[in-house]
């Protein structure tokens, strides 16, 4: 799936690439936003360091394959934070989207809409992996406890008869949840 996810990223950021010219243009109608094609050797510029750490981030190819990282580490690792807005999801910074307030706080120009709906860092962080790959300085990854494993394991279960039988085992028996 991560080969898969490789080749199909290759080939959306050349498209990509080559559709350059007409990107400012794109990402005005997608942020209802003209500026971008006002600035449009500004945006341009931003653009391609974009397109770079979108390679660099593997933010494509990672919809191929995170949600099942995701399902796999959950029994290993709980993410935990909160937001503190320094930008650095946001593709390193460079997303031509990112905007910041007047604290200095990033914010998102497309957030909530449909297209950014189908971003990968619309659910950011899913992994220990995503929180190392930024760098993250406000999320983190925790091991999760193993005790309930723990608890359904195969054990010996004393088993005592109601009418006052001598005490005995089995071996397996289901253990109640906790
Ligand atoms: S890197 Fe972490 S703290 Fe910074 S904006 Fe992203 S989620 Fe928030
Ligand atoms: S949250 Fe917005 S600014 Fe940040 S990477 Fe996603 S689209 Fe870009």
């Amino acid at each position: 799936m991560h080969a898969l996810g490789r080749v199909v990223e290759t080939i959306l950021l050349s498209v990509i690439w080559v559709g350059l010219p007409v990107a400012p243009l794109v990402v005005s109608l997608l942020a209802g936003d003209l500026s971008y094609v006002r600035r449009y050797r500004q945006t341009m510029r931003q653009l391609s360091r974009q397109l770079q750490a979108m390679a660099r981030a593997e933010v494509i190819a990672r919809r191929f394959y995170n949600e099942k990282r995701a399902a796999e580490q959950s029994t290993t690792w709980k993410i935990e934070g909160e937001c503190s807005h320094c930008g650095e999801c946001c593709l390193f910074q460079t997303c031509v989207f990112l905007d910041h307030d007047e604290q200095g706080r990033s914010r998102c120009r497309i957030y909530g809409n449909w297209f950014f709906r189908r971003l990968t860092c619309a659910e950011y962080p899913m992994t220990k992996d995503d929180i190392e790959l930024y760098a993250c300085p406000s999320f983190r990854a925790e091991p999760v406890r193993q005790v309930a494993q723990v608890r359904l394991g195969r054990h010996a279960i004393p088993v005592v008869a109601r009418n006052a039988g001598p005490e005995r085992t089995v071996e397996g028996g289901a253990s109640p949840r906790p």
